[in-house]
């Protein structure tokens, strides 16, 4: 009734080829970023797959996250950046996740794991360059230098990576970061220490500023298919999308001119016609906002969602077109409706739309 099909053969595809697009002048890894339930697409099937295609490292935002793809058997490196006062460092040092240090507060309850274990913790300092989320500023880096450099000495942890995070506002920002990052590399080097990878950029950076990929580059978006800019430009890059969303049609009705359809009448209809009732709502991740704007393809035609987007169901207006029961409605997914459509007609970005599918839809996985 509600699909959501992932095709996995779609995924590995974007990998070879953001893979051939970052490594023209020297070998730089890939970090494969499954966060959030790798963006709405199922974590541990896409860490599945990744691991298959011989991903370098995965990301995820937190150890809950970094958790489920141990238990689910995932041995890929894993880094995990977004670390909560109370986190168990001692599962992560056990289970082999690379963490994110963004403060000394963190270096020592790290430190007190790696201690308690007998085991040296990988680590990947993280610099705030000028995003203001996580990180040491420049200013905090160099006292916090000096404390990695003793845990190192010490043998508890060892300093797998550098990186930090762009904002993307803008050219001038973002190369201004970009310096922030090698002066902050710079300082560390000067304090005696060493990295297996620096990395900084994310699919937009990746794609914007081949002089910032480092070891290594963080891809989310791309992997999925989507583009990381606003101008939905994926196809250009060669990437395809991984999840496609689907519908049946389960009710078909003729009604005449003027009858008013779904809450609030946003829409009257103007004339006689046929209107299809759609199984999927906003419990489903369909941004409601969307309603009167979004479009979606029922055997191959485009119709604007045009009445109010509820909770379970919507309502198009096919006209005369022949639609019955049972007929397949694309929401997004394909080369002419992607995410991108539907993320523009809810003014979001596409990262939200497929990150936000879930409820009642299935998943299939394909590819
Ligand atoms: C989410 C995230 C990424 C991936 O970003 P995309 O734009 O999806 O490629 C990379 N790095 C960090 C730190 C992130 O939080």
């Amino acid at each position: 009734m509600r699909k959501l099909t992932v095709d996995l053969g779609n995924l590995a595809s974007n990998l070879s080829t953001m893979r051939k697009l970052v490594n023209t002048e020297s070998e730089v890894k890939v970090l494969g970023v499954v966060k959030a339930n790798a963006y709405g697409h199922g974590m541990l099937e896409v860490a599945k797959r990744l691991e298959q295609e011989g991903i370098d490292f995965l990301g995820v935002a937190d150890l809950e996250e970094a958790r489920a793809l141990r238990s689910a058997g995932i041995s890929s490196r894993i880094l995990a950046w977004l670390h909560d006062p109370k986190d168990d460092f001692v599962y992560a040092v056990k289970h082999d996740v690379d963490l994110a240090v963004s403060s000394s507060d963190q270096l020592l309850r790290i430190s007190r794991a790696s201690d308690e274990l007998g085991k040296p913790a990988r680590i990947h300092i993280k610099v705030d360059t000028g995003l203001g989320r996580n990180g040491v500023t420049l200013t905090e880096l160099d006292s916090l230098l000096g404390e990695v450099k003793s845990a190192v000495d010490s043998g508890k942890v060892i300093t797998s990576g550098i990186f930090s995070h762009l904002s993307s506002t803008g050219v001038q920002e973002d190369l201004a970061q970009i310096a922030k990052f090698d002066e902050a590399i710079s300082k560390a080097e000067a304090a005696g220490l060493s990295f297996e990878v620096r990395h900084l950029t994310a699919s937009d950076g990746t794609l914007s500023y081949p002089q910032a990929r480092y070891e290594m580059v963080r891809l989310g978006v791309a992997l999925y298919g989507l583009s990381p800019f606003s101008d939905n430009r994926a196809k250009e890059f060669g990437l395809k999308p991984v999840m496609k969303a689907t519908a049946t049609v389960v009710q078909t009705k003729r009604v005449p001119a003027g009858e008013g359809v779904s809450y609030g009448y946003l829409y009257k209809t103007p004339r006689e016609t046929t209107l299809a009732l759609v199984p999927v709502g906003y419990a489903e991740g369909l941004p409601r906002n969307a309603s009167t704007k979004a479009e979606v393809l029922i055997n191959d035609r485009k119709f604007v969602i045009q009445s109010r987007i509820a909770m379970d169901q919507f309502v198009v207006d096919v006209g005369d077109a022949s639609v019955t029961p049972g007929d397949e409605v694309i929401l997004f997914g394909t080369e002419n409706l992607t995410a991108d459509d539907l993320a523009d007609a809810a003014e979001t970005i596409n990262y939200e739309i497929v990150t936000r599918m879930g409820g009642r839809f299935t998943r299939e996985y394909i590819g």
